[in-house]
């Protein structure tokens, strides 16, 4: 009986769904992270209404079984086909709108709220979550983080999962190694397997302003001690033999770069934190923030007040919202962007692959699929999580160009989250407005890499231990010092 198969297309059991609800997946979304349930070729249609009467009988209410938002294409449809439909001819706005809060009836909390902690943590994303769990290697485990909805529903669950170093800065390649350092050991000190693949990042220059930028970069690089290197077309060939040699002069090869699977490491980081005593709430919305005498005094939620002593700002492209209820005001501005998974292939590519001059980028999965994206230049600011076919026809006419072999191959799903832009392309760290209201945002397309080494050095700083410089390189008073240094390595 438990080995009923309820999701045909991901082989999901009925003993699957079951098992996932027992260990706390109780809605209908973070379920389908969970177990796979609705992400094949079908997208739930044959399978939704089977797990949601289980969750159902399993005691799910109705608030948690809201079924997902389906989304193009209705069924698998391969890349050469959607190449030759004209962008130009969609409209910017088209797309499946989908809201970026939980839609009502909104599940219950995950647990009662205390009345008071010393640290709460607004967001549950990668920044939040890591934040929580460095805190609690640090022996700080009254730990609050409040979670708007489930976790995995803002970027951090909406991602690439690549992980690199390649990047333009002393800084940022420090960061970058580090966190590379710590992804490679989670799944050995968590317990949690995160399909880490140390495949490397391949980065294609097509013209000559490109291979100065790549030059640059490799100086910083090869400085910090990496094994970055500028290659020819014909090299990049011999680790990507299905590459168009004609779209590209040179690249950069690191080998040490690599891709994870995103969703993992936030159940990683939420159970391992909880397991040394930090609490974690999902669908506990932070609404206002209580600030008197220059200082955060408690949030408010649904559920009731919370007094605490730090209160972190970890939302991500919400980031701006919240900092508003308690009056500050951050620059950040959001950005859908937008991704695709295409149907399961065998081995053929090793490292992700991203074209600077459109801003393509692609890897494969450990399951065959390849994950993709592409930046649009066109994208108005503000949060969207709808899917375009302006999307899947600009991401189809650069991959079949630049590896004319994809042209067969189906993509399965799309789907998009917000990158969280600041003014130079760098996060805002420390302290604003209120002395005890610490930001962690701004990380654009590039904080699930950069967690895991920030979340240290915040850590550090909380607990008195340390305080890195990028805590006064980042600060939000940069922007009124002067002119700040733009980080031009953005992929997207
Ligand atoms: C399509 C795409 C591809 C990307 N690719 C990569 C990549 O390959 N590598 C990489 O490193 N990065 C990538 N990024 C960027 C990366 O995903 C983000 O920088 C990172 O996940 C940000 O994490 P976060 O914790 O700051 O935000 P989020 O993950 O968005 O978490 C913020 C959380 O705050 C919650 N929240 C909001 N308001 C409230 C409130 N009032 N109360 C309580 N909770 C609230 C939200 O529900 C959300 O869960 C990509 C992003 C996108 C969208």
């Amino acid at each position: 009986m438990g080995k009923t198969i309820l999701c045909a297309c991901e082989d999901v059991t009925l003993s699957e769904v079951r098992r996932a609800f027992a260990r706390g997946h109780r809605d209908l979304e973070s379920v389908k992270r969970y177990t796979g349930f609705g992400t094949g070729p079908c997208q739930g249609k044959s399978c939704l209404a089977a797990v949601v009467q289980e969750l159902l009988r399993l005691g799910a209410t109705p608030a948690e079984i809201n079924p997902f938002t389906p989304r193009p294409p209705a069924q698998p449809v391969d890349f050469g086909t959607l190449a030759g439909i004209d962008p130009d001819t969609l409209p910017l706005d088209e797309g499946v709108p989908v809201p970026p809060t939980p839609r009502p009836p909104v599940p219950a909390s995950s647990g009662p709220v205390p009345e008071r902690a010393s640290v709460v943590i607004v967001g549950g994303g990668i920044l939040g979550l890591s934040l929580a769990h460095q805190l609690a290697l640090r022996g700080v485990t009254d730990v609050l983080v409040l979670e708007r909805s489930y976790l995995n529903a803002g970027a951090s669950g909406r991602n690439g999962g690549g992980v690199r170093a390649q990047w333009s800065t002393p800084t940022m390649v420090r960061l970058g190694l580090r966190s590379l350092q710590l992804f490679r050991s989670f799944a050995g000190e968590t317990g949690v397997n995160v399909w880490f693949r140390r495949g490397g990042y391949l980065f294609l220059a097509p013209d000559g302003a490109q291979v100065e930028r790549l030059e640059r970069n490799h100086a910083v690089q090869r400085q910090q001690g990496m094994r970055t290197r500028i290659v020819s077309p014909d090299e990049a060939c011999t680790i990507v033999p299905e590459l168009d040699r004609s779209r590209f002069v040179a690249a950069s090869w690191n080998p040490d770069d690599g891709v994870v699977f995103p969703w993992p490491f936030l159940w990683g980081y939420a159970a391992a934190a909880q397991a040394r005593g930090v609490t974690v709430r999902t669908f506990t919305p932070v609404s206002g923030i209580e600030v008197s005498g220059g200082l955060v005094r408690s949030v408010l939620t649904p559920h009731g007040r919370v007094r605490c002593d730090t209160l972190v700002n970890a939302c991500g492209a919400w980031s701006p919202e919240v900092a508003r209820l308690a009056g500050v005001a951050l620059p950040n501005r959001p950005t859908r962007h937008e991704i695709l998974v295409s149907g399961p292939l065998k081995p053929w590519l090793g490292p992700l692959v991203s074209n600077l001059g459109n801003g393509l980028y692609f890897s494969q999965s450990q399951r065959g699929e390849i994950v993709g994206g592409m930046g649009d230049p066109t994208e108005p600011a503000g949060i969207s999580h709808g899917s375009t076919l302006r999307f899947l026809s600009r991401f189809s006419r650069a991959i079949t160009e630049l590896v004319p072999g994809t042209a067969g191959v189906p993509v399965m799903r799309q789907w998009a989250g917000n990158y969280d832009v600041t003014p130079d392309n760098n996060p805002i760290l420390g302290p604003a407005g209120p002395a005890n209201f610490f930001q962690l945002s701004g990380f654009v397309g590039h904080g699930f890499m950069m967690a895991p080494a920030v979340t240290e050095i915040v850590a550090d700083a909380l607990t008195g231990r340390a305080r890195d410089e990028i805590l006064d390189r980042f600060s939000l008073d940069r922007f009124e010092r002067g002119p700040a240094v733009r980080e031009d390595f953005i992929i997207g």
